[in-house]
């Protein structure tokens, strides 16, 4: 566990800019193509070794979410490893949580709280924080806020556009 809080603490906050602007970037490129607006990139040591959107329309998917997808391309390049981290544009619900756990995941990084964003769908009492402290092998919540609200901005143009509310 020291490991990885020594890693932690070696991403500088301009890092944490640019994985979070990879996941943006996702989570536009997923929003053109009709999908819901999230986005993930999963970071090992200074390295993004995968970036997705949800696949869940794409890939007639309900379970690929950002966070699923961008694990799984990790774990297809053969790059994922124990203590990686995951940066994502929203609080995780209930499934990418656990896949994170499962996946070896010390670290979730994400920019908006559901709440944030007016998704009901994921309002509820789930607690993010709260969940991640029961999983069996318990993972770091990081919060790190909506650069521009560009993240605020897609959630919202997409959940007016839509009546189906997933990820
Ligand atoms: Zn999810």
């Amino acid at each position: 566990m020291e490991h990885e809080r020594h890693i932690n603490r070696a991403m500088r906050p301009s890092d944490h800019d640019r994985w979070m602007g990879s996941c943006i970037d996702a989570a536009e490129t997923a929003a053109r193509s009709g999908d819901f607006p999230n986005g993930a990139c999963v970071v090992i040591g200074q390295d993004v070794v995968a970036a997705s959107g949800s696949e869940a329309e794409a890939g007639a998917d309900p379970t690929a979410h950002a966070e699923v997808s961008a694990l799984r391309k990790a774990a297809a390049s053969g790059r994922l490893s124990p203590g990686a981290t995951l940066f994502t544009t929203l609080e995780p619900c209930a499934m990418c949580l656990h896949s994170a756990a499962v996946a070896g995941v010390r670290e979730i990084v994400f920019a908006c709280r559901r709440s944030d964003v007016g998704d009901a769908a994921y309002i509820s009492s789930l607690d993010a924080a709260a969940m991640a402290e029961l999983l069996l092998q318990p993972l770091e919540l990081t919060y790190h806020g909506d650069p521009n609200g560009r993240i605020q901005k897609l959630v919202t143009n997409f959940l007016s556009r839509n009546q189906r509310q997933d990820t």
